[in-house]
């Protein structure tokens, strides 16, 4: 059956958004068209259909919805609105949902606090004068505050997790291609996806079904391989769920950057930012300690696992995202898309200012990254070297995991237990974080991304007010694994909500 609004929805959409401003653009009265629905036919149990038919949902405004706007975060395309959809937006709508509104995010997916969007700041429905973490802070936000009960984001170093994690929603990053990449705008594409933030993790498995699939837009995606574990059914939710999960803990992550070679002072410094982020603030530690406490309760066998290559993946994370952004973003010109300046004095003048103006100093910042660790005759320096990083630590991964194709052999490990972030929300004061802590600070989740492997955050705890999320991160395609896990620990821990939270869709 499908659902139907209260009558007062919009109203509390109303006083949440005046508190949080999650949107970029938000019609619920006026959704947006629906999209051609010409794939094949959704194959969902009625079960899952039924937590998406007649649900409002938001969309990340650098997730294209036809009709709506498409502002990616920034001043220069604050005008464009888009005249096609995303094919995982035109399956959720074939699915039954409709999208009521586009969600704040950093300029193209850049940051961990949405503070880089060029268009409004998103605050934290736990406490206004906090992030509520990014790039898609403003699903995370809109989700937890209960405005939708599920939204899409991308992910390409944790966008979909930390913000999850900072607003006390369920985060999915799935598997790299699994979900199809067509009308995501592109910020760096080897290493990202769209994701889902829900309110349980039975509804994060319902749109994760829904949008997942190999589509013929975009060359990357797949469909799962059939000796998959199915996301439904016996082996699925509601069946077994107990088994082993090794723990990344933050002293397996300390005692590999002790124990590294430090040849140079670039590789000092990178290990010392290292070192600092792998910390955990106090209260997250205490979250992260009663996860591994709750899942042993749960049955679950817990042993340490170590992979010593995560000291270098922010540094590896950020040659390959700035390098791939540099690209990607070279469109953004003023000539085939963005706001022009009202004169110019050539072409090459036109483009220059359209985009001194238009980009953010984030995305300015990555563009220069970007060139310089690309520039001729330093290729090997910098991106071989960290294309060699990324590799390395994949392997790490798939030794501890199994194969990165599925391979149907049990696996050694049903998934790894790590934390999200290092603290939890940030706020806007002096004891906020620095850009560069904030980057050194995705260490735990821009491994999945390198790796091409799928995670999930959800809220462990509530510690001092705010939620603290965790991590699990599995091999290729054991999405259903990591959300049985999710479900498991949510029947008997349910998730918490902020304050002036009210349960419209359950
Ligand atoms: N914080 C990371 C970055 O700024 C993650 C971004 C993302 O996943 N889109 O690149």
């Amino acid at each position: 059956m499908s659902y139907k609004q209260p009558a007062s929805y919009t109203a509390y959409l109303k006083e949440w958004e005046d508190k949080i401003s999650a949107f970029t653009e938000l019609s619920p009265e006026n959704p947006a068209p629906e999209g051609e629905a010409d794939g094949a036919p959704l194959d969902l149990p009625a079960s899952a259909r039924s937590l998406i038919e007649g649900f409002p949902c938001a969309v990340k405004d650098n997730i294209a919805v036809r009709g709506m706007r498409l502002s990616c975060g920034s001043k220069l395309l604050s005008d464009l609105r888009s005249p096609y959809s995303a094919t995982a937006v035109i399956k959720l709508q074939a699915a039954g949902a409709s999208v009521v509104g586009k969600t704040n995010l950093d300029e193209f997916g850049m940051g961990s606090s949405t503070d880089n969007s060029g268009i409004q700041k998103t605050n934290n429905p736990w406490d206004t004068a906090r992030v509520p973490g990014g790039s898609s802070g403003g699903s995370a936000a809109a989700t937890a505050a209960g405005m939708v009960p599920f939204a899409l984001g991308s992910d390409t170093g944790g966008s979909v997790r930390q913000p999850a994690a900072f607003c006390g929603v369920v985060g999915l990053k799935p598997t790299y291609g699994a979900v199809s990449r067509y009308g995501l705008v592109a910020y760096a594409s080897s290493l990202e996806g769209i994701g889902v933030l829900a309110d349980s993790a039975a509804r994060a498995r319902a749109v994760f079904a829904a949008i997942r699939g190999r589509d013929e837009r975009d060359n990357t995606s797949r469909d799962a391989p059939a000796a998959a574990q199915p996301l439904f059914g016996a082996a699925g939710e509601g069946g077994k769920t107990a088994g082993v999960i090794g723990v990344l803990s933050p002293e397996a992550v300390a005692k590999a950057i002790a124990q590294a070679p430090s040849d140079g002072a670039d590789a000092a410094k990178a290990l010392e930012a290292a070192a600092a982020a792998a910390e955990l603030e106090s209260e997250v530690r205490r979250g992260f300690d009663a996860a591994r406490e709750g899942f042993a309760a749960l049955g679950y066998r817990l042993v340490d696992v170590e992979v010593p290559g995560l000291k270098y993946g922010v540094p590896a994370y950020y040659t390959i995202a700035a390098a791939e952004a540099s690209a990607n973003l070279a469109r953004f010109d003023g000539i085939r898309y963005g706001r022009r300046p009202d004169w110019a004095e050539n072409p090459d003048d036109l483009v220059d200012k359209t985009r001194d103006a238009g980009f953010g100093d984030e995305v300015k910042l990555r563009i220069l990254l970007g060139t310089f660790v690309l520039r001729s005759g330093f290729q090997d320096r910098y991106y071989l070297r960290a294309q060699r990083i990324r590799a390395g630590i994949r392997a790490e991964f798939e030794a501890l995991l199994g194969s990165s194709l599925y391979d149907g052999d049990a696996p050694p490990l049903d998934a790894i237990l790590l934390p999200v972030f290092p603290t939890r929300a940030f706020d806007r004061g002096p004891s906020s974080l620095s850009p560069f802590a904030q980057k050194a600070a995705d260490l735990y989740t821009c491994c999945a991304n390198l790796a091409g492997l799928p995670a999930l955050s959800f809220p462990a705890s509530v510690e001092g007010g705010l939620p603290v999320g965790v991590q699990l991160l599995g091999r290729a395609f054991s999405e259903g694994k990591l959300l049985d896990m999710c479900a498991a620990w949510e029947r008997v821990h349910p998730f918490p909500h902020p304050a002036g939270w009210k349960d419209l869709w359950s």
